[in-house]
Order: C-alpha cells, then sequence, then structure tokens
C-alpha cells in the first residue's frame, strides 16, 4: 500500500474512533434484523438528524485510522550508517588511527556523524511533505441527513449515518444494506481481488462478517451498482482499523534519479579508493612516509566522495511534490516528479478535462421539428422528452442553497425539465422507480422502470447510436407513434452530425410505455426493447479556459496529446480541434475500428506524428493504447476518472485522476491527482518535472566540479614525492565538502526555470541525470580551470616567500607562515571558484545575462553563508588552529578575488561556443 493510500480517504486522527458504548452503542450486532438495527443505533432509513450527528462525532470520535506511531527512526537513523559510503569514511577513519593521525580519524568520524543526520533529517523532511498531501484530497461521504442528500467529509461519519455507496466509491465504514445492490472489491480486507455483490436482499449465511451478503466495510471499494447503506461502525471500530498492520507503511520507493545517482557515487567512490590505493606505493617510493601515504590516500576518497548529493536530490524531489501539490497536481511519489518530466505523450479524456462538465442543453431535435431551448419552445413533445429524460437520471438538482451533485450530463437534462416547467424533484422520481439499469461506460446508456399513476414506463437515454437499435418507434409531430423507418433514420444521422460538428453532445431519449398488467422487466434486454424515440438532447460544454493555451505549450515542449473519450467521434474532434489538439479533419479512432485493428497496426498507427482522437472508447481500449503507446518507447501520461480505468492509469508512467469528479478507485490506482481536474496542470506539472530535474543536474554539476581542485593538490605533493608541500589538508577539504558547498547546492535545487524549458524535446528515457557532457563540463572546465587557479595562487604565495622545490616548510621552519599562508590560499581559492561555478551551474545551454544574475536570492544567501564561513575559518585563531589556516593579507585576497569571474566567464563562453553550434536536430 503506498502511503497515501489508505490514511488518506480516511484521514488520520490522533483519538481513534473515541470511546465505544455511547448512546447508540457502538458494539451494535450488524446481522441483526434491520428494524432491530435500526432501534439499536437510533436511526431511521431517513437518517440522523445533524445535531444528533454532531453529538455522536463528539461521541465516537472522528472516522479516521489512528496511525500507529511506529517509532522507525532509530532504524531509519541506523541506515544512514551501512550505506556503502559512510562504510566506506568509516574504512577511511579505521586507516587513519591506524596509520597515527588521530585528529583526521576523528574529523572524518564527525563527517560521518553529520552526514548521516543531515541524511536523516532530509529524508524525514521529504516523507512528510508526502504525508502532508493527504490534506490537499480530503475524502468525502455522501449520506442522508435531515432527510436529504448531503455530502459530508468521510471523517465526519458516525454509526447511524444512512451512508450512499455508488460505483467508484471508497467505502469509508462498516455498514448494512438497507437499500439497493452494489458490488465490492474485498481485496484490500481479504486479499481476493473478485468482486463480490452484496445487496439488501436477506441471504443465510454463517461465518465470518466479511461474507454476509448485506455488510460492506470500510476501506473496500464499491465497483458497480448503488446501495443505501446504515453505518454501524466507524474509525478504529471498523474491520479495517482492527487490522493494525495496514496502517503501517510499504518500503519507500527509490526514484530512478536516487538509483542513478547513488550508482554514480558508488562508482565515483571505488575510482577514488583505487586510486588512493594505487597512490599508496607510488607515495611511499617517492620518499613519504606511510603515514603520510596513508593520509594522502584518505584525502583523496574524501575529496572525491559527494557525501551530500543524496540527501540534496531528496530534497529537491520533496520540493517538487509540495510545489505542484500547491498548484493543484498531489503527486504520490518523490519518483514521479522526475518521469513528469520527460513525459511523450499525453492521453487525455475530453469531458471534464478539456472541458468544463458544466452542460446546458441548447437544442433539441424532435422528429420533424428541431428546436433552439434559447427561443420559445412551442412542442409539447419537449416537454415529453424532457420529463422522460429527467426521470432517467439519479443526479440530484440544485435546490435553493444547495448545488447540484452527480453526472454533469444528467443535471443538464434535469436543467432542461425544470426550464420546460416539467420538474421532475427527486422524491417523486425515487418513489416511483421499480427498476434501474445503470449507465455504463460499455452500453453507453441508462434505463429506468418508473410507475406514475398505476403505469409502468420504460425510460432511456444514452448514445443516440446504443438507443436507436433499441427504437421501433418515433413520437410523430401529432404525439403519434410511428415506425422508425430509414428516411427517419437518415434525417436524424444529418442532425446528429451537424451538432457534433459543432462540438455538441447529443443524448438520445426513449420510452416505452408498458402494457396494463405487465410487470416491470428484470433484465436489462428485455426493457431497452420495441422502445419509441422521443428525441435527441444536444449539448454545450465549453472547453475549459486556459486548455488551449496549455495545448499549445505542450507542443512546443514535444509531448504529443491523443483525446480518449467515450464521447461520439466528431464531437470529440470538434472538441478537440478548438483547444488545438489533432489536425482539422485529423484522424478518429472509434471503438469498433479500434477493436478490430490488430496490435501491429495500432503500434504503427500510433507511431506516427497524428494526433489522434480515439471515441466511444471503451475503458479497455484506454488500457490497450497505453500498452501499445509505452510498447513503442513513450513515456505516457494518461488520465482517468472510473473505476474500470483504474488498470490503464497504474499501467502509464504517469496515472493521473481527477481530484473532483473522479472515483475513489481511480484517484487510489493514480500517481498524481488533479485537484482541479484540468488539462493544463498537468502540463503544468510537467514544466515542474523538468525544471525538477534540470536542478538535480545543476547540484550535481556543482558538487562534482569542485572535486578536481580538491584532488589536484594532492596529486602534486604524491607526484613531487614530497618536494612540493600538500596545497590542501584534509580537514580544509572537509570544510569545504561540508561547510562551504552544502547551502549554495540546496540553492541551485530550487533554480527557476530556465527560458525554453518546455521549448526543448522531452528527455529521452535514457538519459541519466549524470551523462558525458556534464561530467565534461564539472571535471575538464570548471574543476580544471578551478585547479589551475588554485594551485596558481598556491605556488605564488610560496614563491613570493622565496620557497625552492624541497625546502622544508614544516612547524619551526623560517617558510612555515608562509606554507600556512598557501594552503589558505589554496583553501579561499577552491571557496572562491565555487561561487564561480554555481553561477555558472545556474544554466545548462543559455547565458547567465538572460536569467539575470540576482533571480535566485537563496543561492545569494548561500554564496554570503559560504564567505562568512571561509572568513571564519581563515581569520579567527581557534578555527585557523583546527584547519591549519593563517590570515592572509589583503595583496592575498587580491590574488584569488578575481576567481570566481574567471571560472563562470570560462563556462560562459563555452556557452556561447555551444549556442553558436547548429542546433542539433530535435526528433
Ligand atoms: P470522457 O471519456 O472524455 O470523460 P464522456 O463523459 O463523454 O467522455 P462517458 O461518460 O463514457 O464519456 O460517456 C459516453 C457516452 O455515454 C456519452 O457521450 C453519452 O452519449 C452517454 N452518456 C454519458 N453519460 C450518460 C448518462 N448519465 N446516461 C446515459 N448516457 C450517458
Amino acid at each position: 500500500m503506498t502511503t497515501t493510500a489508505a490514511p488518506k480517504d480516511r484521514g488520520v486522527s490522533g483519538d481513534g474512533a473515541g470511546p465505544p458504548g455511547g448512546p447508540a452503542g457502538a458494539e451494535v450486532n450488524a446481522r441483526e434484523p434491520l428494524a432491530e438495527l435500526f432501534r439499536d443505533l437510533r436511526t431511521s432509513p431517513q437518517g440522523l438528524a445533524g445535531r444528533e450527528a454532531a453529538r455522536r462525532l463528539v461521541v465516537y470520535g472522528p472516522n479516521g485510522l489512528t496511525r500507529r506511531t511506529v517509532r522507525r527512526w532509530p532504524a531509519e537513523l541506523l541506515a544512514q550508517f551501512t550505506q556503502p559510503l559512510a562504510i566506506l569514511l568509516a574504512v577511511a577513519a579505521a586507516l587513519a588511527w591506524a596509520g597515527g593521525t588521530p585528529a583526521l580519524a576523528i574529523a572524518v568520524v564527525a563527517v560521518i556523524l553529520l552526514n548521516a543526520g543531515f541524511a536523516f533529517v532530509q529524508e524525514m523532511q521529504a516523507e512528510r511533505a508526502v504525508d502532508a498531501l493527504a490534506a490537499f484530497l480530503p475524502a468525502t461521504a455522501r449520506v442522508v441527513r435531515d432527510g436529504l442528500h448531503a455530502e459530508i467529509p468521510a471523517r465526519d461519519l458516525v454509526p447511524g449515518d444512512v451512508l450512499i455507496v455508488a460505483e467508484g466509491d471508497r467505502v469509508c465504514a462498516d455498514a448494512r444494506i438497507i437499500d439497493g445492490a452494489v458490488t465490492v472489491d474485498l481485496s484490500a480486507l481479504t486479499g481476493e481481488s473478485m468482486p463480490v455483490v452484496r445487496s439488501s436482499e436477506p441471504a443465510e449465511v454463517t461465518g465470518s462478517a466479511l461474507d454476509a451478503h448485506d455488510l460492506v466495510f470500510s476501506g473496500t471499494t464499491c465497483t458497480g451498482g448503488e446501495a443505501h447503506t446504515v453505518v454501524t461502525r466507524t474509525g478504529m471500530l471498523t474491520e479495517l482499523g482492527r487490522i493494525a498492520a495496514l496502517s503501517q507503511r510499504g518500503p519507500t520507493q527509490r526514484s530512478p534519479l536516487e538509483t542513478q545517482v547513488r550508482r554514480a557515487t558508488w562508482i565515483i567512490a571505488i575510482v577514488a579508493v583505487v586510486v588512493g590505493v594505487a597512490f599508496l606505493p607510488i607515495g611511499v617510493w617517492a620518499g613519504l612516509g606511510w603515514s603520510a601515504a596513508i593520509g594522502f590516500a584518505i584525502g583523496l576518497i574524501v575529496a572525491n566522495v559527494p557525501e551530500g548529493l543524496l540527501p540534496i536530490i531528496t530534497l529537491a524531489l520533496a520540493a517538487g511534490v509540495r510545489e505542484l501539490a500547491r498548484k493543484g497536481a498531489v503527486v504520490k511519489r518523490l519518483s514521479a516528479v522526475e518521469t513528469l518530466g520527460s513525459t511523450t505523450v499525453i492521453c487525455t479524456d475530453k469531458t471534464g478535462t478539456l472541458t468544463e462538465n458544466r452542460m446546458t442543453v441548447t437544442r433539441i431535435w424532435l422528429p420533424g421539428a428541431e428546436l433552439d431551448t434559447g427561443g420559445p419552445v412551442d412542442d409539447p413533445r419537449a416537454g415529453v422528452l424532457a420529463a422522460a429524460a429527467a426521470s432517467c437520471t439519479t443526479a440530484q438538482p440544485p435546490t435553493g442553497t444547495q448545488p447540484g451533485s452527480g453526472d454533469p450530463t444528467e443535471l443538464a437534462l434535469l436543467g432542461l425539465a425544470a426550464d420546460l416547467g416539467v420538474a421532475v424533484t427527486p422524491a417523486a422520481r425515487d418513489s416511483g422507480r421499480r427498476a434501474v439499469f445503470h449507465f455504463d461506460g460499455h452500453v453507453k446508456r441508462m434505463s429506468v422502470v418508473d410507475e406514475t399513476a398505476g403505469i409502468l414506463a420504460v425510460r432511456t437515454k444514452g448514445a443516440p447510436e446504443t438507443v436507436l437499435p433499441c427504437c421501433t418507434h418515433l413520437l410523430g409531430p401529432d404525439g403519434d407513434s410511428r415506425p422508425l423507418d430509414d428516411a427517419a433514420r437518415r434525417e436524424l444521422q444529418h442532425s446528429l452530425d451537424r451538432y457534433a460538428a459543432g462540438g455538441l453532445r447529443v443524448l438520445a431519449v426513449a420510452q416505452r410505455i408498458l402494457d396494463p398488467g405487465e410487470s416491470a422487466p428484470a433484465r436489462r434486454e428485455n426493457a431497452e426493447a420495441g422502445l419509441t424515440l422521443l428525441g435527441l438532447a444536444a449539448m454545450v460544454d465549453p472547453a475549459r479556459p486556459g486548455v488551449a493555451e496549455a495545448v499549445a505549450s505542450a507542443h512546443q515542449a514535444g509531448i504529443r496529446i491523443h483525446v480518449i473519450t467515450g464521447d461520439y467521434g466528431p464531437t470529440a474532434a470538434a472538441i478537440a480541434h478548438q483547444v488545438g489538439v489533432g489536425r482539422d479533419g485529423g484522424r478518429i479512432v472509434a471503438g469498433e475500428e479500434l477493436d478490430q485493428l490488430s496490435d501491429t497496426s495500432l503500434d504503427e498507427l500510433l507511431a506516427g506524428h497524428d494526433e489522434i482522437v480515439f471515441a466511444r472508447a471503451s475503458p479497455e481500449a484506454k488500457l490497450r493504447i497505453c500498452e501499445a503507446l509505452r510498447a513503442g518507447g513513450q513515456i505516457v501520461a494518461m488520465t482517468g476518472d472510473g473505476v474500470n480505468d483504474a488498470p490503464a492509469l497504474r499501467h502509464a508512467d504517469i496515472g493521473v485522476a481527477m481530484g473532483r469528479s473522479g472515483t475513489d478507485v481511480a484517484r487510489e490506482a493514480a500517481t498524481m491527482v488533479l485537484t482541479d481536474d484540468n488539462f493544463a496542470t498537468i502540463v503544468v506539472a510537467v514544466d515542474a518535472g523538468r525544471r525538477v530535474f534540470d536542478n538535480v543536474r545543476k547540484f550535481v554539476l556543482y558538487i562534482f566540479a569542485h572535486a578536481v581542485p580538491e584532488v589536484v593538490p594532492f596529486l602534486i605533493f604524491a607526484l613531487s614525492g614530497g618536494a612540493v608541500p600538500l596545497p590542501l589538508t584534509v580537514l580544509q577539504i572537509l570544510a569545504i565538502d561540508l561547510g562551504t558547498e552544502t547551502l549554495p547546492a540546496l540553492a541551485l535545487g530550487r533554480e527557476p526555470a530556465e527560458p525554453g524549458l518546455m521549448n526543448r524535446p522531452p528527455r529521452p528515457r535514457t538519459t541519466g541525470v549524470i551523462g558525458r557532457t556534464l561530467l565534461l563540463r564539472a571535471w575538464l572546465l570548471l574543476g580544471g580551470v578551478s585547479a589551475v587557479l588554485v594551485m596558481g595562487g598556491y605556488f605564488y604565495t610560496l614563491w613570493q616567500a622565496g620557497w625552492h622545490p624541497g625546502d622544508p616548510t614544516g612547524p619551526g621552519s623560517g617558510l612555515h607562515h608562509a606554507y600556512l599562508q598557501a594552503t589558505t590560499i589554496t583553501f579561499a581559492g577552491i571557496v572562491a571558484c565555487q561561487i564561480g561555478t554555481a553561477f555558472a551551474a545556474r544554466t545548462d545551454r543559455a547565458s547567465l545575462f538572460t536569467i539575470g544574475l540576482f533571480t535566485n536570492p537563496l543561492l545569494l544567501w548561500g554564496i554570503l553563508f559560504e564567505l562568512v564561513f571561509t572568513a571564519a575559518v581563515i581569520y579567527t585563531p581557534p578555527l585557523q588552529h583546527i584547519f591549519g589556516t593563517a590570515s592572509l593579507s589583503w595583496t592575498q585576497l587580491a590574488v584569488i578575488a578575481p576567481f570566481p569571474i574567471i571560472v563562470w566567464g570560462a563556462d560562459e563562453l563555452a556557452r556561447w561556443v555551444i549556442r553558436r553550434r547548429p542546433a542539433v536536430s530535435s526528433p
């Protein structure tokens, strides 16, 4: 289970379900006869009164799981010490000790401790960032309170509440079904993933409560149907609460980025050790003592191991996650941020993602007539159509204070009925209903059997091509029923095409009055036959503002967009075209055509550059398209909202669920949840993903760059056989690696996006964070220039004091002070070069001037800290003592003052050359 799964939808409370044994005993027997259960729970099918529910909430506490605060941190802290890098450093410390340099050994141990502490704090923070996201996705429950339907936070559910469970809902308390039937997926409790039917029908079942036919349980999901239930237990008293293990989190997944960087640091460490060990005999042969040679080897290792890298990466990803959440995209895994950055294809729904999902019927087609709902509607058949369509709904129309809830298509039809003066109240609609055949993404229609004044009628609404085959007649202008002949079908198709071309969504409405004495059909195929077509209702669903811009930006970024929708092809194509997806007259692949396409043909179709509208697509189609795209090497972001979309959401590289309109099942399967359901947010997320990845490269570059000026001094010392005194001490390296370097690196992780970030093609899946270009730039260019500069400064200082190779510089010698100043120049020189590197690392290609010198204030603060820290190491006597430094004069400072500008200038020049080279053709 992911971090956010169980606690997310249930809310995590500190106090669980509160004390049992309140007024409506929490330990009721859920399997006693319904009347007794209602009595014991002191409730009724009309639900609790709001005030009573509020009182029970105080008694029972919020409906949430108490997170077992397992003290995991000692283990996590310990894990930091068993990391390969920590072990490597520990070996170095032991060697230092054995080699007779205890001060160095202590310093390396301090590094290990500091590093582990730092990594631990970062990791905890990152984890908290993901946990906190739960707050962005409050789960809700539909209940009946005070006799009215209401949507309340799932946390406020209490025993005795009448809870409505429908397809796609996550059941959020243990409850007994009082009316209706549902299929539920019990896998969270039983591990068995075959959905089972639960209904109010009594059935004799002995054994576990989980097998009871009329009970549903918290933590399970409803995969079909709808039922009214009465809540028997909430919070920690539910079956889910009892399975305490469920509240434990699974192991955190390591992101590909982390794995890659881990591998890279590991390789670097091995190289460092091999070089260190190889130089041991050389050092000894060149006349160094063993202890000096060992000290040298340790210096090499410590200089090369990028200690702070992994924690900084984790932190950058966590910051990315937090920022995305603020922008409306809740990401459940840190690693999703980097995947987002390499997205190449977005497969999106139409309704509600590209459009607003706010529908209004604007035109009505009746056999032989066509009406505009904006003008006078004087054909009585319009009222018949509207009333039939409105009775075939389950949505709740808006009342004075409450907005409507339910399927926007149905809300549009309820609105039409109200406008035409044939409003249908939910109470009358539900009390007259004898049977309902729910809407389903496969059949694309819905039917009900209603009873009015003793007369039964079937009412059907749905996609015209699925309703028309069920119709044999149509309603003539005089209210007569006449056969639906070919001429009428042609006229119908003609109007349908016209509406669709205008982007209108069209529903056909039909009915059949049953003969007296005929009973309500129990089976769908019997009900939906011999219908009389009443007409068509065409509705607008305007494109969302901002989507066209987002589509343009995605195209700029080399991302292709396919629309996969349940709607009619021409309608979907018209909307897609309005927002800029696909060409005019572009490819539309309807459901049946897709079914007939072989896998190879589908692969070929998707390999082209066209953007395709997959219309009348079944939920399975999404999975198939997703698989084909991924097989073709694409990185796919796929949106979805229904229960059936879950497999495709899981299978896509980034499954995107809708936070508002989506079902709980889809939200759970997805990697990213859009709290605003807006397509534009996906593009924003891609942009953020690209930026985070870019920034990781920036600080990797920055951290790698100064390994060269740290290593070169040791090489010169060893290769000269000690004739050149050691230009940099190991402690000084540590002061750089752990003191001066960290804050600017963190600041680079927050760098704003480089211009043109979304004008580049997506990063290929195989591009790692650490590539050849990056290493060349880090080691050869930035590192090389820095090494030459600092060594120049070192030798210049020594020569100024009259030093010649081989002269003694140790304590007591005449040159000792000059030597201390010279090592201080090396140290301060590296810091100066780091500043130049930090500015250079801010951009990958662009000139620093185009992004502005002062646009990352965090970096400026980081550099200020770096300078203050360096000044303290150089000028305060206790630190001078520890780090072996000496105060520098103004003239000496003047030597290193230009270093930052030279390092940055060299890189700026290189970038200028790269920019002038003809651009590599983009895929
Ligand atoms: P998308 O897949 O982009 O979200 P959609 O909402 O149009 O688009 P579905 O919900 O699968 O996709 O609907 C498919 C078709 O079924 C619609 O075009 C419409 O004709 C019909 N339909 C939608 N909702 C209902 C409903 N509540 N009752 C009957 N028919 C419906």
